[in-house]
């Protein structure tokens, strides 16, 4: 069979290892006879598993005392609702940076009042906004630090006089992180941490309990706290392969080695972009440039090749490089797991294409 290339956006690339383990132990959990999947969550033999789970987070991210890291179902979605339930008393500021901050603010607006710092709606989220004030009088403000779909990215957590909350679904792991400037950092994990069905919440207990409404038992992420995230079964399967993603940053060097690495991709990716005659980058802001999603459409005199680039590129083995909906073109998704070998590959081919124009 022909090598794939696998550039799709979510649920995406994983370590091959990863996969190996976790179907291993899918068949035959830690030798006892039984699969992984048909297991208690509170036996012995899984206890560990999240254990180690919530310890490598800490550690790869270097994660100060006081905070808890917690492992949920219902995705970055619910968390949308959640993040204003448990920490929106007054006011809260959201970053409008596309789609999914969208999602956010619907959700909060029907918790309390919103304001949007900044957006860059206008100009269809090509870029991050800059200079934008921040209110001290807010709860939090919310920042999407990478944008999935229009391939933006915060590279540095922002300096502002509030509390920070961040949906980090589709860059967490691919570098460090100023933790403590954060109240509340979560994701769904199919991005960059393991299949979908779990999402990542690190959360900083001592803002927790101060919001003066009743919060649904589930929805309160104290509940989740005390409960070390067993407070109903959580998603087994998908925690054990999260474990092994974990695992594997270690191994290969930690979240510095995974920014480094995410530069070399993204530096070999945008370096074509930029140079290839066919096409062009849809993020000009250069420091806005996403290392995890990388967006490009053909040139104008070049638009009606569209379909004929996308079909030369799938016979090459590119998987999953059709742009979103909502920008057209060709999005390559270049996380943790993706190898510069990958990106090689989707490289030549489009110098082979250019070629032949
Ligand atoms: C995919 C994505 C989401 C939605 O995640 P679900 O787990 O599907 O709810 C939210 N935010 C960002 C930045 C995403 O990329």
């Amino acid at each position: 069979m022909m090598k794939k290339y696998n550039f799709n956006a979510g649920p995406c690339i994983l370590p091959r290892e990863v996969i190996e383990k976790t179907a291993a132990q899918i068949l035959d959990f830690n030798g006892i006879g039984l699969s992984l999947a048909e297991i208690s969550h509170r036996s012995k033999d899984f206890q560990p598993v999240i254990d180690e789970a919530a310890a490598l987070v800490k550690e790869l991210l270097n994660v100060p005392e006081g905070y808890s890291v917690l492992f949920l179902g219902g995705g970055a979605s619910l968390e949308f609702h959640m993040i204003p339930l448990n920490f929106l008393e007054k006011k809260a500021g959201y970053l409008n940076t596309g789609v999914w901050a969208k999602k956010a603010i619907k959700e909060a607006k029907m918790i309390g009042e919103v304001v949007e710092v900044a957006s860059s709606a206008a100009d269809n989220y090509t870029y991050i906004p800059k200079g934008y004030e921040v209110p001290t009088d807010l709860d939090y403000l919310h920042i999407t630090t990478n944008n999935t779909i229009y391939g933006t990215e915060i590279h540095t957590d922002p300096d502002v006089p509030v509390r920070l909350i961040g949906d980090m679904s589709s860059d967490f792991l691919s570098r460090p992180v100023d933790v403590a400037k954060y109240d509340c950092i979560y994701g769904g994990a199919q991005k960059n941490l393991s299949m979908a069905g779990v999402t990542f919440v690190i959360v900083k207990d001592d803002a927790l309990g101060k919001v003066s409404r009743n919060i649904p038992t589930m929805l309160n992420y104290k509940t989740h706290v005390d409960k070390g995230s067993m407070f109903n079964t959580p998603p087994v399967v998908p925690i054990y392969t999260a474990l092994e993603t974990l695992r594997w940053v270690k191994k290969e060097g930690g979240v510095t080695a995974m920014e480094k690495i995410a530069k070399q991709r993204a530096d070999l990716l945008y370096g074509e972009i930029d140079r290839n005659k066919l096409f062009r980058g849809t993020v000009t802001d250069e420091e806005s440039r996403s290392y995890m999603n990388i967006c490009f459409v053909l040139n104008d005199e070049y638009a009606d090749l569209q379909q004929e680039f996308f079909d030369f590129a799938t016979a090459r083995g590119m998987v999953g490089i059709k742009g979103h909906r909502d920008v057209g073109g060709f999005r390559a998704s270049c996380y943790n797991a993706q190898t510069i070998e990958g990106v090689q590959a989707l490289v030549d081919t489009m110098k082979e294409f250019e070629a032949n124009h």
